[in-house]
């Protein structure tokens, strides 16, 4: 067997000084527009979330996540910012923030907001500002360039939902500004100070108003590379590739992932100090010596969500690889997670049906078992495959560029009940059409329900509070093969075997089962377990 990496326990584990409340937390992502429609005009609200926050109690969630609902255009589904200092009408109001909040608080729930600051709206009044007036301050908050020598963009960059990252000047300028996603999104400039003193009002203000932290969008984006280069090709671009092969044929040296971007999260830090707040990062950061530099330190990123393992295919030994990869170079501030809004669902993309269920409870299950958070988004613990859309893709990555693959599928409302939508919404048409589910998936039917996939979520969220300080001990990777990763900390043992045969582990003679991600998932004789394929289990010695 391999030389196994050791993982220092104290320096994942943090210190009785650092009581962070995060570390083993489980996070749920509520997608507001598709968790309840509370007003019937088809959308989600956040009185719908309020109405809810028992119902995520009970399934044992720390934390809750959620999606932006600020003032926005929509263009981006929220994404695109008009004003970060205001709830959009159609969610509610800043009354109903207050309120969630305070409810949240008071069933122990801590509350995410999802800030975006790589880009606003072009309908943000400093988006306004900056093309109505070429000498407003705010010109500067953008990033506006010359054009290229032929009278194009200033360089290669490509937008991640098609075309080019420029758009021309609507002030008729002749110049360009930037824009990692629609043209309706402009990237703010972070190397303005300017920026960096708008952002800390941002965030100051939702800590007084309860936010127990953020969730940074695209946070890997911030600062451009000055010099605005080329980035290399790594494979050709062909006519008709969807946006994301095309944004993956480059290596993004110059508009991804530059080092100063640790700079504005550490000043971030100093902002939210004060109030305890927790600063979580979507960090799509591929190379995790540079995801280290954004995480590991404690300095800059408390969490970082780790992308490349849960939201990719089923492929054993390249996900138990990662993950000790990022594991390492994490420092125990890893965000896990195996679905979100922006990819198909887990149990459609690990193979449909049981198996993909069988698979997206393996990894989740491991997942729990490490340092860091583990996010489940909503609906997953339903075990809900993708959505069937039957009306119009609203999806601009898809929508914009003639069809193809689109987010949309991860979208579908909330399946509560049986009745119309699933109770998701009472309106004749939600803003997202899409096939009701059969009532083995709705929440009515598997709450409470003994061997639902609803409780077996439940069990495994519970068990992280139940034996919360076995959680904090120091990790070692006891076992490692192509399929299969075995962690013990101090008297808790988790094995996954993703292989496709059973995975035989010596413990001690001592040790009980405490949750199996399959009925039946382990079988223990004389200290040994043995683990079925595809299945993760948490063992407990000395009990
Ligand atoms: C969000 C997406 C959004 C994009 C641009 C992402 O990471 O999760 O939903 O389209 O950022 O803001």
């Amino acid at each position: 067997m391999q030389t196994l990496p050791e993982i220092d326990g104290e320096r994942h584990r943090g210190s009785a000084s650092d009581p962070a409340w995060w570390r083993n937390a489980v996070g749920y992502e509520v997608y507001i527009r598709s968790f309840l429609d509370t007003n019937g005009d088809g959308v989600g609200d956040l009185a719908g979330v309020s109405a809810k926050l028992g119902y995520l109690a009970d399934l044992g969630v720390d934390a809750v996540w959620l999606t932006p609902f600020f003032p926005s255009p929509g263009y981006d589904h929220g994404y695109d910012v008009a004003d970060y200092l205001d709830v959009d009408p159609q969610f509610g109001t800043l009354a109903d923030i207050d309120a969630l909040i305070a409810e949240a608080h008071g069933l122990g729930l801590k509350i995410f907001v999802d800030v975006v600051p790589n880009h606003t709206s072009s309908h943000h009044r400093w988006f306004q500002a900056a093309i109505t007036d070429v000498n407003s301050p705010y010109r500067d908050y953008y990033l506006f360039r010359p054009a290229g020598a032929d009278g194009g963009p200033p360089n290669n960059w490509v937008s991640h939902f098609g075309g080019p990252a420029w758009t021309l000047d609507p002030a008729g300028t002749g110049q360009y500004y930037c824009h990692l996603f629609l043209p309706e999104q402009p990237d703010l400039n972070w190397a303005n100070p300017a920026v960096l003193d708008e952002f800390a009002a941002i965030l100051r203000f939702w800590c007084e108003r309860g936010a127990d932290g953020f969730r940074i969008d695209v946070a890997h984006a911030l600062m451009k590379h000055p010099e605005f280069r080329d980035n290399p090709l790594v494979q050709p671009v062909e006519p008709g590739m969807h946006p994301t092969d095309v944004f993956m044929s480059f290596d993004h040296q110059y508009d991804l992932h530059q080092i100063e971007t640790v700079d504005v999260f550490r000043k971030w830090r100093s902002v939210v100090a004060p109030y305890g707040a927790v600063l979580l990062g979507e960090m799509d950061t591929r190379d995790t010596e540079r995801y280290g530099a954004f995480v590991g330190n404690r300095d800059a990123l408390d969490l970082g969500f780790v992308l490349k393992i849960g939201l990719t295919e089923w492929n054993p030994k390249r996900q138990i690889d990662d993950l000790v990869e990022y594991l390492e170079a994490a420092n125990g501030g890893a965000a896990w997670e195996v679905s979100n809004h922006d990819q198909a669902r887990a149990v459609s993309r690990f193979g449909g049906g049981e198996v993909g269920l069988r698979r997206t409870l393996a990894l989740t299950s491991l997942m729990v078992g490490l340092d860091g958070m583990t996010f489940i988004y909503q609906g997953e613990e339903l075990g809900l495959p993708d959505a069937v859309v039957t009306g119009a893709t609203l999806d601009p990555m898809s929508g914009r560029n003639g069809g193809g693959w689109g987010r949309d599928v991860a979208r579908g409302g909330m399946p509560w009940d049986d009745s119309l939508h699933n109770g998701f919404s009472t309106a004749t048409t939600t803003w997202l059409q899409t096939e009701d589910l059969p009532r083995h998936l709705t929440v009515e039917f598997q709450v409470n329900q003994p061997g639902s996939t609803w409780s077996r979520y439940r069990d495994l969220i519970r068990l992280r509070k139940r034996l919360r300080d076995a959680f904090q001990e120091p990790m070692r990777l006891a076992a490692r093969e192509d399929a299969v990763l075995v962690v013990e900390r101090g008297p808790l043992v988790v094995v996954a075997n993703f292989g496709e045969q059973p995975y035989r582990y010596a413990t001690s003679a001592d040790v009980t089962v405490e949750f199996e991600s399959v009925r039946d998932g382990a079988v223990v004789d004389a200290g040994t377990v043995v683990v079925q394929p595809e299945a993760t289990v948490i063992l407990l010695r000395g009990s």
